[in-house]
């Protein structure tokens, strides 16, 4: 038989590990689903500097610290890798691969994951050199040279991480110009360790069967193919949303992010959404948190009109 909650949440992240709080506070029974360790992309970053509360703090450090909050209140850590949500109405019913949970609110906070480029190679050298995690590979490469590929945040500050325990780190971007916050981009452009092949797509990582040697490199400009030496291959060219359990419940746009309103509702009644899985702006740590004292805040309050209304039913 299905084991009943008030509130399942799904994705044990910043943004899931708050919802869990705010619920579990509020005194509703809460279960948080996560098929890995708590903390979600925490885990991969090395120094956080913009969580308010601290200078810095390594992400895994502040990923226990979350987690130890949000179980405070009786919230339940479930091991599992969901599949599926039914809605049925007033109850949800939410299947992992090893378990059946009913809730009355589910909240999603699945999260994202790291983009593939794609290309030749990638795959047939992951963990041999290709990585999407340099806090949990870049050790691998002290004294080496590795390359980052991308130009955004995430690959700019694992840049400026990896600096500090490779030989150089060469960014490798297809414009010329980085999305990157402005902070991130001073820091690494400040830093000699690393440089910058502008307006070029890395086209192959080639290696010689146990490990990478090397990446194909194209200036989309001129055209000019060339081949740069390297022992490790970081890419960081985005997130795709994790939102395929979902797809039934039809509540995401076009490119699978989910759709809510200010108060994190879905289209579905009772089915909230948080964090990096919404259609939003800034997908930061501090944002994910504020969408999940939102949704938990939400959950209590639908759990109430629930219960008055069955109160009301059976007084008739
Ligand atoms: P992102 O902001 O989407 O940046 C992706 C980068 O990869 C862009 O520079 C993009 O180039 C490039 N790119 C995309 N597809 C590519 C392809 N096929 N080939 C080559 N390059 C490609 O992704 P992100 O850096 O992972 O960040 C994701 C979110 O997390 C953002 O909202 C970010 O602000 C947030 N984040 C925040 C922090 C922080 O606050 N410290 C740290 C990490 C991430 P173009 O620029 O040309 O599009």
């Amino acid at each position: 038989m299905a084991k009943s909650y008030d509130v399942v949440v799904i994705g044990a992240g910043p943004g899931g590990m708050t919802a869990a709080l705010y619920a579990s506070r509020a005194n509703l029974s809460v279960a948080m689903v996560d098929r890995g360790i708590y903390g979600g992309q925490m885990n991969n970053t090395a120094a956080i500097e913009n969580y308010p509360g601290f200078k810095s703090i390594m992400g895994p450090d502040l990923a226990q610290q979350m987690y130890d909050s949000s179980v405070n209140f009786g919230a339940e850590y479930v091991y599992g890798s969901v599949e599926s949500v039914e809605d049925k109405g007033e109850v949800k019913l939410v299947k992992t691969d090893s378990d059946e949970l009913e809730a009355k609110v589910v909240i999603i906070a699945t999260g994202s994951e790291y983009k593939k480029l794609g290309i030749p190679g990638e795959h047939e050298y992951g963990g041999k050199g290709v990585s999407y995690c340099a806090v949990c590979d870049g050790a691998f490469f002290r004294h080496k040279n590795v390359v980052v590929v991308g130009g955004g945040d995430s690959a700019i500050e694992e840049a400026s991480y990896l600096a500090g325990i490779v030989d150089h780190v060469t960014v490798i971007h297809r414009r010329d110009q980085l999305r990157a916050q402005k902070v991130l981009q001073d820091r690494a452009f400040e830093n000699d360790k690393i440089d910058f092949v502008w307006n070029s797509n890395v086209t192959e990582v080639l290696g010689d069967g146990k490990k990478v040697t090397a990446v194909k490199v194209v200036n989309n400009q001129t055209n000019e193919t060339s081949e740069l030496e390297t022992s490790g291959v970081f890419i960081y060219v985005g997130l795709l949303p994790m939102t395929e359990p979902f797809a039934n419940l039809k509540i995401t746009n076009e490119d699978g992010w989910i759709k809510t309103n200010d108060q994190m509702e879905t289209a579905v009644p009772g089915i909230y959404a948080i964090g990096d899985v919404r259609q939003k702006e800034l997908r930061q740590i501090t944002t994910a948190v504020g969408d999940g004292g939102i949704a938990g805040q939400q959950a209590f309050k639908y759990v109430e009109a629930l219960s008055s209304k069955g109160q009301t039913e059976a007084a008739r």
